[in-house]
Formats: structure tokens, sequence, C-alpha cells
């Protein structure tokens, strides 16, 4: 049973390594992005109250964010990943209260790459598999290999969108790396690197922790 969370600017490849983790170590992967566009495009009272906020890249409010983790951690009987959690040292500092964390991974990469991957990037409206319509295009224009579904830009990977969410990123993010450094848990990757390089780098903080 293993405990990670994973730390990253928007386009670093959290939603990617965290697909792959969670099945290689069968442990449950949790987006809190992908949990607010679910409950959006089922239209839940949740969906009501987070869509703004999303649509402009603007963090939901911690209260409601924190709720839907400590709930969705008690329902949780594996291990986990953590993708998208926390955001801000406020977040941090709750999460610790209901989980003890193993490893926090930071995959760093640059803005201008940040922003190169982003707007370039195309979700499946239904499974929410993840492409790129340069590095990773799917076999047929604006349809996902995996179910047919159609491709979307989201909201919140158009330009202004992305820039507010790197500013909210870098306003917030030392806190929380400060955090786990002090806690001895912080381990960072080059997140530049291909994917497959990343992931076995990963895999050997994760399989030295015994
Ligand atoms: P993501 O898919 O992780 O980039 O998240 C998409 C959007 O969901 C963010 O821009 C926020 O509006 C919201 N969101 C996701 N995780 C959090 C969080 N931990 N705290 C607040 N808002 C969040």
């Amino acid at each position: 049973m293993v405990s990670i969370v994973l730390l990253g600017m928007q386009g670093s490849g959290k939603g990617t390594q965290a697909q792959l983790l969670a099945k290689k170590y069968q442990i449950q992967h949790i987006s809190t992005g992908d949990i607010f566009r679910d409950n959006i495009k089922n239209k839940t009272i949740l969906g009501q109250k987070v869509e703004a906020f999303l649509k402009k890249g603007e963090l939901v409010p911690d209260a409601l964010t924190i709720a839907i983790i400590e709930d969705t951690l008690k329902k949780c009987e594996k291990g986990f990943i953590l993708d998208g959690f926390p955001r801000n040292l406020e977040q941090t500092k709750a999460l610790d209260t209901v989980a003890a964390i193993d490893l926090a991974i930071n995959l760093q990469i640059t803005d201008k790459e940040a922003i190169k991957r982003l707007s370039g990037r195309r979700t499946c409206s239904q499974c929410n598999a993840v492409f790129h319509i340069e590095t990773n295009p799917p076999k047929k224009k604006d349809v996902c290999d995996k179910c047919n579904g159609r491709l979307i830009q989201r909201d919140d990977d158009k330009e202004d969108a992305i820039k507010n969410r790197i500013a909210i990123y870098k306003t917030n993010i030392q806190p929380i790396l400060d955090y786990y450094i002090e806690k001895d848990v912080l381990f960072t990757v080059d997140a530049t690197k291909r994917i497959d390089y990343v992931f076995e780098e990963m895999c050997d903080v994760i399989d030295a922790l015994g």
C-alpha cells in the first residue's frame, strides 16, 4: 500500500504518469480535475458549483475540494496516487490529517514547454484519455483511439486560462515543496524527458520504498 502525491505544473504529465503508476502498482488514481469535470458533464450539484472556476482556470475553494478528497480517501481501500491535489499549503496540511504520504513526486518542466503541451492537448469527452495534436495525435482526427469518443480542447487549455493556471501554480507550489522536503518525502524528476523514461525513474524510487 503506497500513498503518492504527484506535483507539477499543468502539462507536466501528471495525468499520464498517474494512470501508468496506478496500473503498475494497482493503486487508485485520484484526480480532482477529473472528478470536477465528470460532475460538470453529469450536471450534478457539485458540477454546477465548480463549473465557473474550471472555465477560468481558477482554483475551486479549499473547503469544497478538501471535503471531496477526504470523502474519496475514506472510501479508498488500497494505495493511491493523487493527481492535482494538493494545490496549496492549506490543502497539503489538510491531506496530512487524513493520510500519511509516502512519496511526493515533483514533475518539473519549464513554462514554455507547459504552454506548448497544453495548447496542443486534446482530451476525450467520454473517457478522459489525453492526446496531443503534434506529439501524440489520435489515429483519426478528433476521435479517441480508445473509445471512439469525441476529442475536445478543454476550456482551461485555451490560452488565457493556461496563463492563469500557470501563474496560480507558481504562486502556490514552493510552500508545498518545502512542506514535503521537511517531511523528507520529496523526489524531483525532469519531466521534459520521454514518458517512459520519467515513468521508469519514478518506479525506481517507489520500488526503493520497500
Ligand atoms: P487539472 O485537471 O488538475 O488541471 O484541474 C483542472 C481544474 O480543476 C483546475 O484548474 C481547478 O479549477 C480545478 N481543480 C483541480 N484540482 C484542484 C484542487 N486541488 N484545488 C482547487 N481546484 C482544483
